[in-house]
């Protein structure tokens, strides 16, 4: 029988798939979702090919650590090794969202890290996003190279693909999404205006250092 617990995972991915959709972070079935099943070693997770706009919480899977599937109908997402890697390695973290979207697809594609240049960057992300190597959608590569590259921060940029967050709740990690998007966007927008020819100031030193703490207070407070 269906646990609350499950529901209310299967729930929370399915809106966030649609929040994503709405927010232009994806298109059609592209990008993908994830959330732990509070209490189980399951993860609910978007199922593949399934469009947003007609997805149901009956669609989404609900999976065990090793991939296999323990309840729904359909295929999981051909990202589930990369979801599962990162809750491998990121016991802090519960929700995971993956997109396609534009401004952190061009990062991913220019292969540029992605430095503090405002305020709320670091608390909220952790510190400068990274690029992870390039590997084919799907790969134990690809999961292998996300999870050096990310670290213990909540966002980083998959080579020529698109971007990863995370964060300890779903809203947490839809936000920072939002937030990787809107700040590539204007990391953009500084470096085209600049001409190419100025290196973007940073926020300080310590301002980087005061909200790194923030960032790692906020992680111990925000655990399950
Ligand atoms: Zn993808």
């Amino acid at each position: 029988m269906t646990s609350d617990n499950t529901k209310d995972a299967k729930n929370q991915v399915l809106n966030t798939c649609q929040d994503m959709e709405s927010a232009k972070l994806v298109i059609g079935s592209s990008g993908n979702a994830s959330f732990r099943v509070e209490g189980t070693d399951h993860v609910a997770i978007t199922p593949s090919s399934v469009d947003y706009s007609c997805m149901s919480a009956e669609d989404v899977l609900i999976i065990n650590m090793e991939g296999e599937v323990v309840e729904g109908d359909r295929n999981p997402s051909i990202e589930h090794p990369l979801h599962l890697a990162v809750y491998t390695a990121r016991p802090d973290v519960n929700a995971i969202v993956h997109t396609h979207c534009i401004y952190a697809s061009a990062m991913a594609v220019l292969r540029q890290p992605l430095p503090p240049i405002v305020d709320e960057f670091v608390i909220r992300l952790g510190g400068q996003v990274e690029v992870a190597e390039y590997g084919q959608p799907g790969s134990e590569e690809l999961a292998k190279n996300v999870i050096e590259a990310l670290g213990e921060r909540n966002a980083v940029f998959l080579a020529n693909h698109g971007a990863l967050c995370c964060g300890p709740t779903m809203d947490v990690a839809l936000y920072n999404a939002l937030l990787l998007e809107r700040v590539a966007h204007i990391y953009l927008l500084a470096s085209a205006a600049a001409g190419g020819k100025k290196q973007l100031t940073t926020i300080p030193p310590d301002a980087i250092e005061t909200q790194a703490q923030m960032f790692e207070l906020m992680k111990r407070m925000k655990k399950r």
